[in-house]
């Protein structure tokens, strides 16, 4: 298996930047998520790991091998995409052994690495049958299968079940991950969908019109997001912000969110005045009687497990993930405790997360 390493990557069409200096290393046997919305430059930076599309500027390593002019065919890469063409003439067998045939590979060694694939896959006792009458799940393991028989150095996936309904999808995610931990094939994996991302990957870089807002585990993305951005874009429903006027001095562990004081992990940043955010998450959010931050509860959304309960404060709304039993009637005013430990703070004009004793810890692991 390899490492991929990418320095300072560039994409310009036209005038037009879709990848902006992007720099990562995909460690060997790790799977890695490009997460991000549609245009933010996920393809085009998978598709010049591939080979696919020559960088504007940068390096591409693997292995400590720069490959960023080497074709597509001497990268020893399987590509998998959202539509996967099988030649409908042959059966799965076929299917899945045709890299092989085409590299030259002995028919008896053929046989015996597409069985290994397709046991790795469970698609054994359909090796025989035509790729036509397939279900969507199955036609995408026989084409994972075409791509792992190879036995590359790494894969490179491009929305691989974006055609999935929801159900099966559900089942190719778990599928995908326990395939990634018994083979460890290092893994870059294209999505704009945050679930898919947070259950299979080792590692998250979250993309922003061509830029990487964050790279980091899930965890980090998910509990220490580096921008407004990533803490809106991870997490259903996302972050909350409450926006106010301050300024920060370093050391300080109360902001004040109009008259309430809200206590926040140690800031380690000086601040002029100007707009913050303090970001929560719905699930550190509790209703309290006694608590001085206060608003109007504007509706609710049933879940089974909870409800997502949104209340109306002076500083904007909040949603908050509270116990499905909870009781309370809409317009009534509520009291809203917040998790000090778990806050962010934001600095409003660039979006960026305010430095404090919470991301520190990050740092330090
Ligand atoms: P999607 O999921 O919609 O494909 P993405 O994040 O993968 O989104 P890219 O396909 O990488 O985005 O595209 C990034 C931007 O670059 C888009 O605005 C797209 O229109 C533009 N782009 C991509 N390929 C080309 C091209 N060959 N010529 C001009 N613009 C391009």
């Amino acid at each position: 298996m390899a490492e991929i390493r990418v320095e300072n990557l560039r994409k310009q069409f036209g005038d037009f930047t879709a990848v902006e200096d992007s720099s990562f290393t995909v460690h060997d046997g790790e799977f890695l998520a490009l997460l991000g919305p549609s245009g933010c430059g996920k393809t085009t930076t998978l598709r010049m790991i591939a080979g696919l599309e020559l960088p504007t500027s940068g390096k591409i390593l693997l292995d400590d091998e720069d490959v960023t002019f080497n074709r597509a065919s001497a990268r020893d890469i399987a590509f998998v995409f959202q539509l996967f063409a099988l030649y409908p003439h042959m059966n799965v067998r076929k299917n899945i052994g045709f890299p092989l045939l085409s590299q030259g590979v002995a028919k008896a060694e053929i046989r015996k690495r597409v069985e290994e694939t397709a046991r790795l896959l469970q698609i054994g006792h359909i090796l025989d049958r035509s790729v036509s009458g397939l279900a969507g799940g199955d036609r995408q393991r026989v084409a994972l299968g075409r791509a792992i028989v190879r036995r590359p150095k790494c894969f490179l996936m491009d929305e691989p079940l974006g055609t999935l309904d929801a159900e099966f999808r559900e089942v190719m995610v778990h599928e995908l991950r326990e395939l990634h931990n018994r083979i460890h094939a290092t893994t870059v994996y294209v999505t704009h969908d945050q679930h898919e991302a947070m259950a299979m990957a080792d590692k998250i870089a979250v993309m922003n019109h061509g830029i990487i807002e964050q790279y980091g585990t899930p965890q980090e993305v998910y509990n220490r997001p580096a921008s407004m951005y990533v803490a809106d874009f991870i997490g259903s429903p996302p972050m909350n912000f409450l926006k106010f006027q301050s300024g920060l001095e370093s050391g300080a562990t109360t902001i004040r969110l109009g008259d309430v004081p809200i206590s926040v992990p140690e800031v380690h940043a000086v601040r002029e005045p100007g707009e913050l955010a303090l970001g929560v998450r719905p699930e550190h959010v509790r209703f309290s009687d006694t608590a001085p931050l206060r608003g109007a509860v504007y509706g609710s959304e049933y879940l089974g497990t909870n409800q997502i309960v949104s209340v109306e404060t002076a500083q904007g709304m909040v949603k908050a993930r509270v116990p499905a039993d909870l009781n309370f009637t809409i317009g009534e005013t509520v009291g809203l405790d917040l998790n000090s430990d778990k806050l962010s703070l934001f600095d409003c004009a660039s979006g960026k997360a305010v430095p404090s004793s919470l991301y520190a810890e990050a740092r330090h692991g």
